[in-house]
């Protein structure tokens, strides 16, 4: 379980980034933080992953204090997973190097056998030696997905995993990713800007507006009972 207490965030230029943000990600829920651009998700999720600090409040996982007034775990001993817009592979290594780099800590025969474990959840341990140009967008973005479950993270954190594909793919790569998710219990947080994407991923939504939380919930509820105009406006769109 990943919690937020009370974050509140400012990049220091007088206005507030995040404004008394809690929040929780429950064991093996997806829950997909969702609102316009600019309204402090990524900065969110960033202050998980320790890559940000918090002006005050706290993080924990699974009780656990990883950010608060007198704490600060390095992103490295968070057990947090990541997964970037732009899949961030490296193009110089082969899915199976890029797969293993985040399991530094085994040693090189462990680390390739968990790497081809990932790939395997993910259906492309036969593309192991192959270097990322040679794959299409989904499956970068699966190996992507494989190189942050590798080291068995206690959370998956996903910044619009999706925006980089083609509108086409999209809808194979978020069921796909969907039931990778699902059958590796992960517990995750997807961030989007898309209702329709919240929608289909989501166990749950949390909607942002200007750094502060409006509704949270599963989808059929802020679908059905927004709680503002802004949530009613914000799913208008779907039907
Ligand atoms: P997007 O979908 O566009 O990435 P977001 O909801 O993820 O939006 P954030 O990236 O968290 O939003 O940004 C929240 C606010 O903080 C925005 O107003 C943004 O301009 C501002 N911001 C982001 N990074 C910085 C920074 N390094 N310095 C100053 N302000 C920043």
């Amino acid at each position: 379980r990943l919690a937020f207490e009370d974050i509140r965030h400012s990049f220091g230029n007088g206005s507030e980034t995040l404004r008394e943000v809690s929040l929780a990600a429950e064991p093996g829920e997806v829950l997909c933080l969702l609102g316009p651009s600019g309204s402090g998700k990524t900065t969110l999720l960033r202050i998980a992953a320790g890559i940000e600090a918090q002006t005050s409040g706290r993080v924990l996982l699974n009780g656990k204090e990883i950010a608060g007034p007198q704490v600060f775990l390095p992103p490295e001993q968070r057990s947090i997973g990541l997964v970037f817009q732009d899949f961030a592979l490296f193009p110089h290594l082969t899915i199976l190097d890029n797969v293993r780099f985040g399991l530094t800590a085994l040693s090189r025969e462990e680390a390739r056998r968990e790497a081809l474990i990932a790939l395997a959840r993910v259906g492309l341990e036969h593309y192991a030696d192959n270097y990322p140009h040679a794959l299409s967008g989904g499956e970068q973005q699966r190996v992507a997905l494989a190189r942050a479950l590798a080291p068995r993270p206690a959370v998956l954190l996903m910044d619009e995993p999706f925006s980089g594909l083609d509108s086409r793919l999209k809808d194979s790569v978020r069921a796909e990713t969907l039931a990778i998710l699902r059958e590796s219990r992960a517990t995750a947080i997807v961030v989007t800007h898309d209702a329709e994407e919240a929608m289909r991923m989501g166990d749950r939504i949390a909607l942002l507006k200007d750094g502060k939380l409006v509704q949270t919930g599963r989808a059929e509820d802020l679908y059905l009972k927004p709680a503002n105009l802004f949530v009613a406006g914000f799913f208008s769109e779907l039907n």
